[in-house]
Order: C-alpha cells, then sequence, then structure tokens
C-alpha cells in the first residue's frame, strides 16, 4: 500500500469491499482498507458450531423475481446450497404460552386476517406515496389500527410478529409504514427466501467479490490495501486530506475516506471526527435506528421436534410480544445436527443478550419445556451472538423509524468534506438487506469518482449545513 492512498475506506463489509471494487475497477487503485476485525465480512459472519457452518448474520438472499439478484446469482454460481424456506408451514406449527398447538383451522383464519390486513397496508402505503399526493408517513401500527383489526392476542401477535419484526427486528409502533411497505427487495428479487446453508459459509460470496481484486492465496486474501485489525478511533479532515487514526497508534493520510460502519457504529462515540461532523449530519444519524436481530443457536444430543416435511418453522405465542417467538430446526439443511435456533428481536434482543448463558439457556429451556413436555435433554452447546453489544456493529440493520424524511435519509449518506458515507443504512430500498450494503458500496464509491475525475462535483456538499 502506499504510504498516502487516494482513499481510505473504513469497514471490509459487504459495502466496504463493494466500494474499494468500485474503485479499483474505475482506475483508483491506490486505495486502503482498515478493517477492525480479523476477518472480512462484518456483519456476514460465518462460524463453526459443531462441527457445521452456521451464520450469526446474514443467512437468505432473495431469488425468483423479475430483478436479478447478483447475491443469488454468486450463490448458485459457486454452488453454494441454499434451501427454499417454506414458511407456509407455520398454520400447522404455532404453539400455545401454556403448551400444546393451536387447532389448524384457527391458525389459518387468523394468518388469513394478517394477510388482509398486510395488503390493505401495502396498498395504503401506496396511496401515501402516490405522485401529486406526497401525503404524510404513518407508522406501521397507525395503518393496521385504520384497517381496525389490530393484533392483541398472543397467537395474532406471534402472527404480526412474523410479518412485521421478522423481517425489520423493530415491532410496527416505530417503523415507517411509506419507507418499508411495500418491500421492494421482494418486489424486485422475488418472494422467494433462500436459506443458506453451506460448509463454506455466507462469507464466501464476498471473498469471491473481493477475490476479483484483491490479491489472494486460495481463499485467503493477501494484499497490502487490506488491514485487517486495524480499529479506526479518529477521522481529522480538511479541505486538503484525511488523516486517520487507530487504536494500535497508526496513523494513514489520504485525499478521500469512505466510512462503511454502521450507523449503530456512528452513533457511539468510537471513531471521533475532527472537527466535529455538522449538525444536520449528526442529527441524521442520530435519529435513524439501528435494530438488534439475533438468532441462538442451540446443540442437542438428540432431536425432541418434530421433524420432515413442513416443520422446518415453528412459533411460541406468548403474551409477552417476541418472547423467543420464531424456531427453526435444521433437519434438512443439517441433517442428523441436533440443531435449533430461535429469533429474537428489539428490546426482548438486547434484554437477553445482557444476561449470561447460563440465564439465557434457562429462559430458552423453560420455554421449550411448554412446547415439548418437561422430558427433554439439556443442550450441550449454546451459541449466542452479542451485536448489540459488539462495539464494531452496535446492533443487526437499520430500520426506518416514523417521523424520519427522505432529506433526512439523503443527508445521511451525504457526504461531508472529503468524508464519503457507505453501508446498508445508506441505501433505502432494500434497507438492512446485504443487497443494501452491496449497492450501498457501488452507489458511494461512484459519486467519490465522479468526484475526483471531475471536480466541479465535489462541492456543495456543506448545502445543508444551515439546516
Ligand atoms: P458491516 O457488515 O457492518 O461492515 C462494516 C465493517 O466495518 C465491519 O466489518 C466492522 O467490523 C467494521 N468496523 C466497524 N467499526 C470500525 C472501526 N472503528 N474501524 C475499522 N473498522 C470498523 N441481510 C440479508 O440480505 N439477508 C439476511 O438474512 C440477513 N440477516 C441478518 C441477520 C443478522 C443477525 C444480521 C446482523 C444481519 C443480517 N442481514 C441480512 C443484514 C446484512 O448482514 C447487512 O445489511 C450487511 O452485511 C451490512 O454490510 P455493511 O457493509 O453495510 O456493514
Amino acid at each position: 500500500a502506499s504510504p498516502s492512498p487516494t482513499v481510505i475506506i473504513i469497514g471490509a463489509g459487504m459495502s466496504g469491499i463493494l466500494a474499494a471494487k468500485t474503485l479499483h475497477d474505475s482506475g483508483i487503485q491506490d486505495i486502503l482498507i482498515l478493517e477492525a476485525n480479523s476477518k472480512i465480512g462484518g456483519r456476514i459472519h460465518s462460524v463453526q458450531f459443531r462441527g457445521h457452518t452456521v451464520e450469526l448474520g446474514a443467512n437468505w438472499v432473495i431469488g425468483g423475481g423479475p430483478r436479478s439478484n447478483h447475491l443469488y446469482e454468486i450463490a448458485s454460481k459457486l454452488n453454494l446450497k441454499t434451501y427454499l424456506s417454506d414458511y407456509g408451514n407455520i398454520s400447522a406449527n404455532i404453539y400455545k404460552q401454556e403448551g400444546g398447538l393451536y387447532p389448524k383451522h384457527i391458525v389459518s383464519a387468523a394468518l388469513e386476517v394478517a394477510e388482509t390486513r398486510d395488503q390493505f397496508c401495502t396498498s395504503f402505503s401506496t396511496r401515501l406515496s402516490a405522485p401529486g399526493h406526497d401525503r404524510d408517513d404513518v407508522s406501521i401500527l397507525v395503518s393496521q389500527r385504520l384497517f381496525k383489526e389490530v393484533p392483541t392476542t398472543p397467537l395474532d401477535m406471534v402472527i404480526d410478529y412474523f410479518y412485521n419484526d421478522y423481517e425489520d427486528a423493530e415491532p410496527p409502533r416505530v417503523t415507517s409504514l411509506k419507507n418499508t411497505i411495500p418491500r421492494y427487495e421482494f418486489l424486485d428479487f422475488g418472494d422467494q427466501t433462500y436459506f443458506l446453508a453451506d460448509s463454506r459459509g455466507f462469507e464466501s460470496i464476498l471473498i469471491y467479490i473481493a477475490k476479483q481484486f484483491l490479491s489472494h492465496k486460495h481463499e485467503v486474501i493477501r494484499d497490502q490495501r487490506l488491514k485487517l485489525n486495524k480499529v479506526v478511533r479518529e477521522i481529522n479532515y480538511s479541505k486538503s486530506g484525511v488523516q486517520v487514526k487507530t487504536e494500535d497508534g497508526s496513523v494513514y493520510q489520504a485525499k478521500y475516506v469512505i466510512v462503511s460502519v454502521s450507523v449503530g457504529v456512528l452513533q457511539s462515540d468510537l471513531i471521533v471526527f475532527k472537527p466535529h461532523l455538522p449538525q444536520w449530519k449528526t442529527q441524521a444519524i442520530y435519529e435513524f435506528d439501528m435494530a438488534v436481530y439475533t438468532k441462538i443457536f442451540l446443540r442437542f444430543p438428540y432431536k425432541f421436534w418434530p421433524s420432515g416435511p413442513e416443520t422446518e418453522f415453528f412459533l411460541y405465542a406468548h403474551e409477552k410480544r417476541g418472547y423467543y417467538p420464531i424456531w427453526q430446526h435444521l433437519e434438512t439443511e443439517m441433517p442428523g445436527s441436533n440443531i435449533l435456533f430461535v429469533t429474537v428481536t428489539d428490546e426482548e434482543a438486547k434484554r437477553i443478550e445482557q444476561q449470561q448463558d447460563i440465564k439465557i439457556q434457562e429462559e430458552i429451556m423453560d420455554v421449550l419445556k411448554k412446547m415439548f413436555g418437561n422430558d427433554i435433554p439439556e443442550p450441550d452447546e449454546i451459541l449466542i451472538p452479542r451485536w448489540w453489544s459488539n462495539r464494531f456493529f452496535k446492533g443487526s440493520f437499520s430500520n426506518w423509524p416514523i417521523g424520519y424524511s427522505q432529506r433526512r435519509h439523503m443527508q445521511l449518506k451525504e457526504p461531508v468534506g472529503r468524508i464519503y458515507f457507505s453501508g446498508e443504512h445508506t441505501y433505502s430500498r432494500y434497507l438492512g438487506y446485504a443487497d443494501a450494503a452491496y449497492f450501498a458500496g457501488i452507489e458511494t464509491a461512484n459519486h467519490l469518482i465522479r468526484c475526483i475525475k471531475h471536480e466541479k462535483y465535489c462541492n456543495g456538499y456543506d448545502r445543508h449545513s444551515t439546516i
């Protein structure tokens, strides 16, 4: 790496790698990527769990729709094992709080109401955003209230959770209707979600992309332009350039910097900007939401849950919304693995991750005993990601909160002088998804390339300073 590259990219997640590749492909190869962790990937993070590869972060790729999805295409090209998630089976698999399954006809009726409510929300959102009728945004909850059927029973709540919180990682009360629904990732890429379960991991998609422009030996990237274990703590910027300082005392100079860390990290004090970012930028950062979505993996000595066709997903309906609600077994993907995982989000995810593993295990076992009886074994291993406490993420993915305007979102990705911003949170169409990070990286880099190649495009970035 040159002592003073043209661009420093902070973060080697999907958006950072795509930004670096886009710069490289345009001829700007004098770049330096600084990554805090010991490997690339960020929120794409595959780990070994009892001899199987499981994904702590991104797991599903979407496909089968009118627009081709690059990530899905790469997964297919690499022959990664993906499995179509059949959510249709949940009508037969919802457990009551005290145990026992809800009768199928009751669940089917509740699902029908939820589906009609969801369709109402979609058409209401479309009406709110109709050209020429740009009306105020509402939360998904307000839209549900207008439909008149707001979920209140444990059964209705867990179904509603499945429709909304399971996607947004925050409840309908806080989520913007206009900026979340319709869900463009499904409209564009298709309504088929494929669960990636391959020994090479979801990470191999990103490694495949990185290998196209970074030197490597087999699957290991060995390029002077990628520095791992480099925690950026300070960015000094001026009209003439940027200076980036890392925790280990290194100092790097460049003409520009792309910051691709999560909005949760930007909201924390991990990176200090000197001078302070202007108020419009800080506000745009603080007002956005970093949601928490956690998959807790458990491995048991033998399986005690139903397996076979149409059993993969099962739901637990509790009076406390979001209490260990969505379960999945991996019998199809990893036969004989005896692995289950449960997904929790938002405040529950935060509450849970602040506890010790043993306490979490106790809570989970109480829930499993309600569903499957007392005669079940303890897990021989539990794996609890702590995305919210992790200072390099501070959550799992962003969510668009009610009251946050499109203009604010433009400011969220707007450069400040020589500092450019990327990351999934900056790409609204597929917000939260790895696809958003993919396109965000390309978009940010193209923005910067225009500026580097034609200086006139660099001007005017402080036009919000009076807002
Ligand atoms: P990141 O991946 O966060 O990359 C930023 C990088 O910056 C990280 O590598 C981080 O280590 C680094 N960094 C942070 N601070 C510093 C610092 N100070 N100095 C240097 N480096 C720093 N998406 C899907 O499409 N499908 C899914 O099924 C899906 N499920 C998910 C489940 C979970 C639990 C999580 C967490 C995410 C999920 N996502 C999913 C979302 C997807 O993983 C993210 O949108 C995407 O990976 C974000 O990429 P990014 O480049 O924007 O950010």
